[in-house]
């Protein structure tokens, strides 16, 4: 393993020094119901994985990248019929990222990549992005997730679901099996609006998650397995790993990345 780790959590100040990392990978979780099988920190928990195996792998390729600590509560306003869908406001979560993007700009990170391991962040995450260039004293900012995964790891789910379906099943029992309840892995029911013009993906709106995934999870998870689970994250960090040695080694420009 390369030393300094870049996890920022797990280094000391000399290490931090040693390294002078000029990107910094921001990784969003969630805590939010997963219906009956999955635990509330299973956006959390898959996200920290992601993150931490991705910034190790630029780390032996020469990234100076440095992973902060996964973010446990961000956006759920969507799933607020559910207990304890952990929430902070829209405007909250954008000063809150402000806030540690501009520190990280002047401990010396150029690049910012944000890891969002959860959907509800989505649009925000972008009015972000769009709201931070409209200045010059703040770094380069990109937003991925685990769509990073190869087309061929991604196939391996067979059926996809917008939230605790077979793929983020198949996460929890690469990452955390010891709180998967198998008894409870089930085909969950999904709703759909009434109006059918609302059923086109081209119209957007705030899904009441309550009405949309009754269970707090939807979809048929009976074919995750832990074997899926690691191949998607596997390929997913090796893809966000280049990505950090692509951002960490590109020369400062003005007009940077063009
Ligand atoms: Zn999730």
């Amino acid at each position: 393993m390369p030393e300094p780790s870049g996890i920022l959590e797990e280094m000391t100040i000399d290490d931090l020094r040693e390294l002078a990392p000029n990107v910094a990978v921001i990784p969003l979780g969630s805590t939010e119901p997963h219906g009956p099988a999955l635990p509330l920190g299973t956006d959390t928990f898959q996200t920290d994985v992601l993150a931490k195996r991705a910034t190790r792998l630029a780390r032996e390729r020469g990234a100076r990248v440095v992973c902060y600590p996964t973010l446990p509560i961000t956006l759920n306003n969507n799933c607020r019929k559910f207990p304890f869908a952990c929430r902070v406001g829209v405007r909250t979560f954008m000063s809150m990222l402000t806030d540690i993007i501009e520190q990280a700009y002047a401990d010396g990170v150029r690049r910012v990549l944000i890891l969002n391991g959860h959907g509800g962040n989505n649009e925000t995450v972008g009015a972000l992005m769009r709201d931070l260039a409209a200045r010059d004293d703040v770094p380069f900012v990109c937003v991925t997730s685990g769509g990073m995964a190869s087309p061929e790891a991604s196939a391996m789910i067979e059926h996809p679901s917008e939230h605790g379906g077979e793929r983020e099943a198949s996460y929890q029992m690469y990452v955390r099996p010891d709180l998967v309840r198998h008894d409870k892995l089930a085909d969950n029911p999904r709703g759909q609006a009434t109006l059918p013009s609302l059923r086109n993906p081209a119209v957007q709106f705030v899904r009441p998650w309550h009405a949309h995934v009754p269970v707090s999870a939807g979809g048929e998870q009976r074919k995750a397995s832990a074997e899926k689970g690691k191949a998607i994250i596997e390929s997913a960090a090796a893809n966000i790993a280049t990505l950090l040695v692509e951002l960490s080694e590109a020369p400062e420009s003005a007009d940077f990345p063009y």
